[in-house]
């Protein structure tokens, strides 16, 4: 521009406005654990878990820290471990996010229960057996989850905007993808967090007005962000400990929604636009140790008082059939034989009518 050789005022400005324009998108410097990362960076490590004798566990991180200002997005993979799509979709997603490119922060737990991934535990940590997403907001002087729990809630929860805690069926649950989306009773909040369910796009959505309002005894994730006024949903894509490409891609998909949704990303957001609507769902518990043989596949839809499955002893012996306790959609089933009194058989969800 052969004006602006003309006047020597705009070269010797135009460094300065740019300077200018660059500290008031860019993000700044963002401090999780004893990391420090710059704005248009991404830095990943290790969140130290403190136990009564050192370090209890670690917890694996990435933050993408992006070049210009914005929200701040947990992305919470592995409270339960044995749930695998989306542990491995946030690894691929660390390398698919710009940290140029990005507006505001992208902070992946990778791992949250480190123990249970190592032990390939199902629902609970092998030091404690106790599950991770039943002890929020946690305890620093507790056991193992309890200490992971906290670290979590101050770490991610405390420095988030908006959380999505992603699960999938556990290694023994055949499961069809769903979001929980937790009515909090403020409308307005309700509305955040029902764009983002729709967001990531999972076909059927439970309206779940089930969980505690007290924030010391928070026991989900999910509910602990919400509690302290961060939007937030729990997603479950995936099934039986497997590690399916379209699990996966579903969970990609879902997080990749979410940024355009939120305008971390460019593109126009692409919610899901009709979903399944959930009012009302159970999970079944069994009254048995023993064996338990389903009779329907997931997803398939149960009517009122139809047999489930059936329970079996460790001797063959039959014990129960296990019924629905209403007609709706079967959303996950026990897909392996061991079932233990007190613990899930399957879940039921009613179709909301429009
Ligand atoms: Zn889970």
């Amino acid at each position: 521009m052969s004006h602006e050789r003309k006047c020597p005022a705009i070269l010797i400005g135009l460094p300065l406005v740019l300077a200018l324009t660059a500290s008031a998108w860019g993000g700044a410097d963002f401090v999780i654990g004893a990391a420090k990362v710059k704005a248009g960076t991404a830095f990943s490590g290790l969140l130290p878990v403190p136990g009564p004798n050192g370090t209890a566990t670690a917890i694996p991180f990435t933050v993408i820290n992006g070049a210009r200002s914005g929200k701040v997005l947990a992305l919470v993979a592995g409270v339960h471990a044995y749930e695998y799509p989306p542990i491995l979709a946030l690894y691929r997603l660390k390398a698919l996010i710009d940290p140029k490119a990005l507006r505001g922060t992208v902070v992946m737990v990778h791992i949250a229960n480190l123990p249970s991934f190592k032990r390939r535990t199902i629902y609970y940590g092998p030091d404690d057996w106790k599950n991770l997403n039943r002890v929020f907001p946690g305890d620093a002087n507790g056991t193992t989850s309890q200490r992971i729990a906290a670290v979590i809630n101050d770490e991610i929860v405390g420095r988030a905007d908006v959380l999505l805690d992603m699960h999938c069926g556990d290694g023994n649950e055949a499961l069809i993808p769903y979001t929980y989306w937790m009515i909090s009773g403020d409308k307005a909040f309700d509305a955040r967090t029902r764009d983002l369910a729709l967001a990531f796009g999972l076909p059927h959505i439970i309206i779940d007005d089930t969980r505690g309002r007290d924030l010391k005894d928070s026991r989900y994730l999910g509910n602990t962000a919400i509690l302290r006024g961060k939007p937030a949903i729990t997603t479950e894509a995936g099934f039986l400990g497997g590690t399916d490409e379209a699990s996966v891609s579903r969970n990609v998909r879902g997080v990749l929604g979410v940024l355009r949704h939120l305008g971390m990303t460019d593109g126009a957001p692409d919610p899901v636009t009709d979903p399944v609507w959930i009012d009302k769902y159970e999970v079944v518990d069994s009254k048995w140790d023993g064996l338990f043989t389903p009779r329907v596949d997931m997803g398939y839809f149960v009517r009122q008082g139809q047999i489930v499955g059936t329970i079996t002893d460790y001797l063959g012996n039959w014990k129960e059939d296990v019924r629905a306790p209403f007609t709706g959609i079967l959303l996950y089933v026990i897909g392996t034989p061991p079932c233990n009194a007190g613990e899930p058989l399957f879940e039921v969800g009613r179709v909301k009518e429009k």
